[in-house]
């Protein structure tokens, strides 16, 4: 069981959260017309033997959305911190 430690409730099994994808990938801006950019924000998806970053919420639990740094080899945690903490992205000028 994949035990997740939500930084507002505690520990957590996994079965309280919905996955929401990779935590990696940077959404073109709004207007971006290049239609590549957004074929590979939402098709193209790397498969790491290693840490990868995931959005996790809490859906039982507080709701909060998460960023969880995950070993795909062994399941092994490595953080977890509020999505809401990440730095807001830039918008080219
Ligand atoms: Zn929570």
């Amino acid at each position: 069981m994949l035990r997740i430690e939500c930084p507002c409730c505690g520990p957590r099994d996994h079965d309280e959260f919905r996955y929401g994808g990779d935590a990696s990938v940077t959404r073109p801006a709004h207007d971006d017309p290049d239609p590549e950019a957004w074929y590979r924000y939402v098709y193209v998806r790397t498969n790491p033997a290693g840490l990868h970053r995931e959005f996790w919420q809490h859906v039982t639990g507080c709701r909060q959305w998460l960023v969880v740094e995950r070993d795909t080899r062994n399941h092994a945690i490595a953080s977890v911190d509020l999505a809401r903490k990440l730095p807001a992205r830039k918008s080219p000028a």
